[in-house]
This record gives structure tokens, C-alpha cells and sequence, in this order.
């Protein structure tokens, strides 16, 4: 295929989640959603059956507000929404990491309002790096292989999970391996683009995608560099995906060279490492995660990971767009605001919001942001 074929099926896929899902079941597959931000998607492919990410969408929120106050984040709302209207019909289960207060609410609202679809909910330690805390996260995970075996209806082996293991892992090095070469062709993966191949990783299978960006790393190879004449930045939050936002970018001739966004490069930038049976491989993951704010870092690294980038990859700002009323990024913010003044790198914060995002107002600070930087 040629990059821009590639390029359209990244979009297709990124864009169709529900097509996606009908497919799964046509063949005959059990699906298992999984909520941000990290679900453990190596125990249901180990299952045979399909992990599929939801991260909330555009939908207007209604039905929702019976179960979430307005101050939660529009995420959760969003995927609340979709629960109750019966989008995610299809889906044998539903995997909740209870990352913060909205997610660990949403779990008692979701067994309330969407009972059809059965909720295997846990948590993350937050002391991850201690050997309590890692022991705490492999019974978590054992409740969840547990659950997940109610519903595939067979054991699942430390044998299946380590072999997944080795192909998220895989997945995880081709990831990075694109987003590293991103910045040598900035003319063709935009930020929408690069947003499409990124995105479809939550919704497609995962040797698929992996195939697929294998193959959009080859085209890209074959290219010759590229010259980008506009100005580069990072991007930095939970989510950043709205069409027209990321539109907002290219009408301003700006390019994204890296990102620290949960449900982009925070995904696979963190191998799982060697060592210990399945469980305890992916509960060391957790504890050597740096840089999120919903791994608890005392030493708040975040900032200064993404000054080091910045710097690396001659970036000449960085976005720092935080979901509303997420209360982890609205911790980070002050902190990794100073890390950006000491680095004397640019940046601007801006509020979104799933669904109802103003356009118009971001369009203006985007605009005087890139004229900043001119
Ligand atoms: S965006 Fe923030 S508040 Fe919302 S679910 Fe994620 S971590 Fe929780």
C-alpha cells in the first residue's frame, strides 16, 4: 500500500470504532472495552478475546447528567453517555481502571445504569514502586484474569499472557519507532494524521495495527525528508483528538514532533519489562512508568521529560491542553508550568472539553500562541 493508503485506513479505523466492533462480532469474537487510561489489554488478548478502547467522543450529554454531576470530566460523561444509549451494544465486558474519583464513580454508575454490560473494575497502587504496592497490583490483576475467564468461559495461562506480552511489546516498539520518525516528515503526518495512526491503536487489532505502521514506517523510509517550514510544538495531556482542534494546528502551520498525551505516546512509551511471571511483569510496568500524572511521582518528572524532548527535537513551544475538571493534569499544571519557564521554553494552556470544546476561543490563543513564536 502507499503512504496514503495507509494513511486512509488509519483514518477509517481512528473514525469507525463502531464498524469496527460489528466486524469483531461478525467473526465471531468476544469484545471487551477498555476505559482510559490503562486497562490491562495484554490479559484480554491472552483471553482470545478483543480488547477495543473507548475514550469518550462527541455525543451530547444528556442521560448522563443522572448520574454525573456537571463537574466531571466530559470523558466519562461521554462514555457514561454512550453506555445508556446502547453504543456499546456487543461488548461482552467492560474494564474500568480507577485512575481518579470521576473513574471509580463510574463504576458504581455503570453496574446502575448499563447492566448489560458486566464492569470488572480495579485499581492502581499509588505507592507503584514499592514491593507492596507492586504485590497489591498483581492481585488486582488476578481479580481481572479472574473475571475475564467468567467470560470467555476458559482458563487463561501465565503461559497466553506472556505471549501477549511480547506482541503489545512489539506494538510498543513500532509505536515508538514511528512517532520518533514523525519529525523528518511533518509535511505528510500532520496533526490530524498523526493523530489518525495513533488513535486507531485503541480500535484495531493489535498485529494488525502493528502491520500497518511497519508499513507506514517503510513508506515513510523510502520518502525523502521532509522540510517543514512552520513551527513545531508538543503536545501534552490526557486527550487531544478533536478534528477540529488538531485543524486548528495546521491552519497555523504548526506541526506536533512529540507528544505526552495519555492516549497517545503515554501508551506505548514504557516497554513491559523482563522478569517474574505475567502478573508481576505488568504490575513493574506500573512502577516504572514516569511522566503521567496519574502515576504518582513525587518528583514530578512530567515538566522536565517534556522540556528534554522540547529541547532534543529543536520544538519551539509546547500545548499543555487539559481536560476539564480533571483533577490529576490540574495538579500537574503549576508544576510543570515552572518546569517550562526554568527550560524558557513557550508554552500555552488550554481548557478542552469532549463535545463541547469552543472552537472559536482556542482558534484565537492557538493563533497568538503560534504568531509568539514566529
Ligand atoms: S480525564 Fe482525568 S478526571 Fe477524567 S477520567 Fe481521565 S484521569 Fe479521571
Amino acid at each position: 500500500m502507499t503512504v496514503k493508503e495507509l494513511i486512509a485506513k488509519f483514518e477509517y479505523a481512528a473514525n469507525n470504532p463502531n464498524a469496527l466492533l460489528d466486524g469483531y462480532l461478525k467473526e465471531g469474537k468476544k469484545v471487551i472495552g477498555c476505559f482510559p487510561v490503562y486497562t490491562p489489554k495484554e490479559i484480554v488478548h491472552a483471553s482470545g478475546m478483543i480488547p477495543m478502547g473507548t475514550w469518550g467522543g462527541n455525543t451530547s450529554i444528556e442521560r448522563a447528567k443522572e448520574y454525573f454531576p456537571a463537574f466531571c470530566c466530559s470523558i466519562i460523561q461521554a462514555i457514561m453517555e454512550y453506555g445508556l444509549k446502547g453504543s456499546f451494544k456487543g461488548l461482552s465486558g467492560a474494564i474500568i481502571p480507577c485512575h481518579c474519583d470521576t473513574l471509580i464513580t463510574l463504576t458504581q454508575n455503570w453496574k446502575s445504569g448499563v447492566k448489560e454490560i458486566p464492569m470488572i473494575g480495579f485499581a492502581f497502587p499509588q505507592n507503584r514502586k514499592i514491593q507492596a504496592g507492586k504485590d497489591y497490583l498483581v492481585s488486582e490483576y488476578a481479580t481481572v484474569k479472574t473475571k475475564l475467564e467468567e467470560l470467555c468461559g476458559h482458563e487463561i495461562t501465565d503461559e497466553s499472557i506472556q505471549a501477549s506480552i511480547a506482541v503489545y511489546n512489539e506494538h510498543r516498539k513500532v509505536m515508538n519507532e514511528f512517532v520518533k520518525l514523525v519529525p523528518d516528515y511533518l509535511n505528510t503526518i500532520t496533526p490530524r494524521v498523526r493523530n489518525y495512526v495513533l488513535k486507531s491503536a485503541h480500535f484495531m487489532k493489535v498485529e494488525e495495527h502493528t502491520a500497518l505502521v511497519k508499513e507506514l514506517i517503510a513508506g515513510l523510509k523510502a520518502m525523502p525528508k521532509e522540510d517543514f517550514k512552520g513551527k513545531k510544538i508538543i503536545t501534552s495531556g490526557i486527550i487531544l483528538d478533536d478534528k477540529g482542534l488538531l485543524e486548528v494546528f495546521e491552519a497555523n502551520n504548526m506541526a506536533i514532533v512529540a507528544d505526552d498525551v495519555a492516549q497517545e505516546t503515554r501508551q506505548f512509551r514504557t516497554l513491559i519489562p523482563e522478569g517474574g511471571s505475567a502478573l508481576e511483569r505488568m504490575a513493574q510496568w506500573w512502577a516504572d512508568v514516569e511522566g503521567c500524572s496519574l502515576a504518582y511521582d513525587p518528583a514530578k518528572l512530567r515538566g522536565r521529560m517534556v522540556a528534554e524532548d522540547a529541547k532534543k527535537l529543536g520544538a519551539d513551544g509546547v500545548v499543555y491542553a487539559l481536560m476539564k475538571f480533571c483533577d490529576p493534569e490540574e495538579y500537574d499544571y503549576p508544576i510543570f508550568k515552572k518546569d517550562m519557564e526554568e527550560a524558557e521554553i513557550p508554552h500555552l494552556f488550554i481548557e478542552i472539553e469532549q463535545g463541547t470544546t469552543s472552537i472559536e476561543q482556542i482558534r484565537t490563543r492557538i493563533q497568538t500562541f503560534a504568531e509568539i513564536l514566529a
